[in-house]
């Protein structure tokens, strides 16, 4: 499958990363929009939120922990955001699902 995430995982595209474990894999956004801006991936290829499954539950709730503990490690206890772009109008852009870990500045909304 042409997924350039599942390449990610697979090490055959670099990626800056941040975390990897069983489950899941993290690193740096290649067009960061705030001072961090980290993805986090489940390894197994799932395309999108609306793709997903209640065997999947969780896989799921882990990536939210995940992202959370991340955030701890870089230092965004002043806040951040966590963002599942899902779909055309959701604007998402790779069909491989991911939470974008984003913080290190003043968040707005609504976002757009
Ligand atoms: P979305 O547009 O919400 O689907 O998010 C996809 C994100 O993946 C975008 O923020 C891209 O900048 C990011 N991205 C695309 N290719 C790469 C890559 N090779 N390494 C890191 N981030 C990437
Ligand atoms: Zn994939």
């Amino acid at each position: 499958m042409d997924c350039i995430f599942c390449k990610i995982v697979k090490g055959e595209i670099p990626s800056k990363k941040v975390h990897e474990d069983e489950f899941s894999l993290a690193f740096h956004d290649i067009e960061p929009k705030a001072p961090t801006h980290i993805l986090v991936i489940p390894k197994k290829h799932v395309a999108s939120l609306a793709e997903a499954r209640p065997a999947d539950e969780a896989l799921l709730g882990r990536l939210l922990l995940t992202a959370a503990e991340i955030a701890r490690e870089q230092q965004l206890g002043r806040g951040y955001r966590v963002v599942i772009s899902t779909g055309p109008e959701g604007g998402q852009t790779v069909d491989h699902l991911h939470l974008h870990l984003i913080g290190g500045r003043q968040m707005n909304w609504p976002p757009g």
